[in-house]
């Protein structure tokens, strides 16, 4: 992005490092993640630089989301898990440490290896949601 170091991922995708490459588009590019939580945890990213989802073209959303699938299933094949986890992180304190869009295909299995679950959740307030919704309904119409 305008005058801003490139991403090590945009390092990657241009050839400039070195990567475990798994799949190519005009849109996407995907790779083995170098600290894998579980054997063929694998990074799907969009060309695009842009650093968190919510500023990302629809062109690349919808690149990305037609790719997720079929990357997966060969993450599965490959790694012989029959169950994943998707994650992706937008911002520091969201866990995310790597400012280029990403989304990691994370296997996991029967053992435990791969993603744990340390999130904590409360019921919803039901006021507050009602209003929420609508804002957002309002936002989205
Ligand atoms: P996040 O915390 O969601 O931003 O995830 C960034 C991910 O990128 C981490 O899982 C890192 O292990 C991974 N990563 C960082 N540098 C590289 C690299 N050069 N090649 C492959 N994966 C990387």
């Amino acid at each position: 992005m305008g005058g801003v170091e490139p991403s090590i991922f945009s390092l990657i995708i241009n050839g400039e490092m070195p990567c475990h490459k798994v799949y190519e588009d005009e849109h996407v590019f995907s790779f083995l993640d170098v600290n894998p939580f579980s054997p063929g945890h694998t990074l799907v990213v969009p060309k695009e630089a842009a650093k968190t989802l919510d500023a990302l073209s629809e062109e690349s959303a919808q690149a990305i989301g037609r790719v997720l699938p079929r990357v997966s299933r060969a993450v599965l094949e490959v790694s012989g898990a029959s169950e994943f986890n998707i994650l992706q992180n937008n911002g520091p304190n969201a866990f995310q440490s790597v400012f280029h869009v990403h989304f990691h295909i994370i296997p996991k299995f029967q053992d435990g290896r791969g993603l744990a679950w340390p999130f904590k959740s409360n019921p919803i307030d039901h006021e507050d949601g009602a209003r929420m919704a609508a804002a957002m309904r309002d936002l989205l119409s």
